[in-house]
């Protein structure tokens, strides 16, 4: 996709990075989002409140996935019953990211604080988070699917709340969006996630609890040109960690004209003679990434044939 024309400084290149630290009895995942977030908001066209909801939820299901295997996929469905209605994101262990809102033209009020109002646009509700190996190659072996209820609707503290509950793993996680005033666009995105796990000494629990209480907001970091490198030492408190992997982050999605074709196949005969009498052509948009696919004429008469003779 071509990259839009601003008058903006260019933003740091997105990535992920996974260490550890105090005898791996820690893990810390950072990351910057910003072009992905933006990417996002561009395809669908989404409205301020409505892009950072969908700009922290990118960037939680990429913190999450840091540590998936080949052909795992993980989603996100923040299920809510506010404005923005549901967000749905998925991120695999290559870094790709994609990801959608069920009401991208959505814009609240303030808070009193002067933020974002996410909270309130996602409303009250259920996350669900679904871990799925083999799903790109056709079968989907034993998902794993946990659910929690959305306690504030502000993504980070969900997650949060998600994994300290549901995956028993103590967590601290900062997600942030930041918008440009005048273009309106993401100028910064990313967040860290930190995890302790059951052998964590208390003194380094005691560091960490303050170390994340004294970080300054992800966007603040970000904008003030931060890398993962830098937002790990700030999360980490200064602690000595071991980098474990470091990788690009983009927006990607699966869908190809090709699965389009297979999509209306599907539906079978009946159902594609009737779209070639009536509009003599099928359109299907993507949820994920907003693309169009156009079956013409001939392509809706291939797939005729290919049934008719298979
Ligand atoms: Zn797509």
């Amino acid at each position: 996709m071509q990259k839009k024309k601003t008058d903006e400084p260019s933003a740091q290149p997105d990535r992920l990075l996974y260490a550890t630290a105090a005898d791996n009895t820690v893990r810390c995942v950072t990351a910057v989002t910003t072009n992905l977030a933006q990417e996002a908001c561009q395809r669908h066209m989404t409205w301020k409140t409505a892009s950072v909801a969908l700009g922290r939820a990118l960037t939680g299901a990429a913190l999450l996935a840091s540590q998936m295997k080949e052909l795992e996929r993980l989603t996100l469905h923040f299920q809510g019953r506010g404005p923005l209605g549901s967000i749905t994101v998925d991120a695999d262990a290559h870094g790709r990211v994609r990801g959608f809102v069920q009401n991208p033209q959505t814009e609240l009020p303030l808070r009193e604080d002067g933020k974002i109002n996410v909270g309130e646009a996602v409303g009250k509700g259920v996350l669900h988070v679904i871990r799925d190996a083999g799903v790109e190659i056709g079968f989907s072996k034993d998902p794993y699917q946990g659910s929690v209820p959305l306690v504030t609707g502000e993504i980070a503290e969900d997650l949060t709340f998600y994994l300290t509950n549901s995956e028993q793993i103590p967590s601290a996680m900062s997600l942030g969006v930041y918008m440009d005033r005048g273009s309106g666009h993401v100028s910064a995105a990313g967040g860290f996630l930190v995890q302790v796990m059951p052998d964590t000494p208390d003194h380094i629990i005691t560091h960490l609890e303050n170390a994340v209480l004294n970080a300054p907001p992800s966007t603040e970091m970000i904008r003030g040109g931060a890398t993962p490198e830098i937002i790990l030492e700030i999360a980490l408190g200064g602690l000595e960690a071991t980098i474990l992997s470091s990788k690009p982050l983009h927006f990607a999605c699966t869908c190809s004209q090709e699965r389009a074709v297979s999509i209306i196949s599907a539906l079978g005969k009946t159902e594609v003679r009737d779209m070639l009498e009536k509009d003599g052509q099928a359109e299907l948009t993507c949820h994920y990434c907003n693309s169009t696919y156009l079956l013409n004429r001939d392509d809706l008469e291939n797939i005729l044939n290919d049934t008719e003779t298979s």
